[in-house]
């Protein structure tokens, strides 16, 4: 029977792609991805040719059913989001939730299901905050509008860092929010991995101020790690 490897993939620099992941995207029969344009740069860099299929949203349920189909009937099935570790903050948990739904109703019919681990923004911004990650809440994106007063209550009772990840269209009105709340300290990690790499710690005010006057850094990709 086949297997679903749930592959990472860099989160910026092309380069943090493991040996492994290598191999399973040169091995495999069939690439599905959140978005086929991200993983063909990745893969024109490693000279990877392979079948591509898209999965996101749209096409879930039909491209799910396509690999249920491919799998038993003992394809190799890689599945990737566009960057980072499936299934954190990303597409992929719900097709593995089918897919071994699908194993167990049919008694285990011998699918396997393989994570081949690498790169996350999430524990790359932990390695190098110098927050003690003994313990850790990870709330990924918070939501825009409903819920998100309460989520902030949290975190601002938390006795535990928590980690975000967000937008550069919304940093700045959470630091705004983090201020109101009385968050000690705040240190978020931007475009990790890429030429703009930069870590900044401080209050939520310092970093507004510092985000104020270095408009330029408004941009990218962002982890924010809280600890109150
Ligand atoms: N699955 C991914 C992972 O394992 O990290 C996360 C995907 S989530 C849709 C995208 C968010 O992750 C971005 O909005 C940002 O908050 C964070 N992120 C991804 N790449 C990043 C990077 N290079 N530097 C900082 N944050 C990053």
């Amino acid at each position: 029977m086949g297997t679903l490897s749930i592959v990472a993939t860099p989160i910026g620099n092309l380069e943090d792609i493991t040996l492994r992941a290598l191999r399973t995207l040169k091995e495999c029969d069939v690439i599905y991805a959140e978005d086929t344009r991200v993983i063909s740069k990745l893969l024109a860099r490693y000279e990877i040719k392979k079948p591509l299929q898209r999965l996101d949203a749209a096409t879930e349920n039909k491209k799910t059913k396509e690999i249920l189909e491919r799998l038993e009937a003992g394809k190799h099935v890689v599945f990737v989001s566009d960057a980072g570790t499936p299934g954190i903050s990303d597409p992929g948990a719900r097709l593995v939730r089918a897919v071994r739904e699908h194993s167990h109703i049919l008694k285990n019919v011998g699918i396997t299901i393989e994570a081949i681990p690498g790169a996350s923004a999430l524990t790359a911004a932990l390695s190098i905050a110098g927050v003690d990650s003994t313990e850790f809440t990870f709330f990924g994106f918070l939501p825009h509008k409903k819920g998100r007063q309460t989520a902030l209550k949290k975190i601002a009772t938390s006795e535990i860092p928590v980690v975000l990840y967000e937008s550069p269209h919304r940093i700045l009105r959470l630091l705004k929010e983090l201020e109101t709340v009385e968050v000690s300290r705040v240190t978020i990690a931007r475009e990790l991995t890429k030429v703009h790499e930069e870590v900044v710690s401080g209050t939520p005010s310092e970093l507004l101020a510092h985000f104020s006057s270095h408009p330029d850094t408004v941009r990218g990709e962002f982890v924010v790690i809280v600890t109150s």
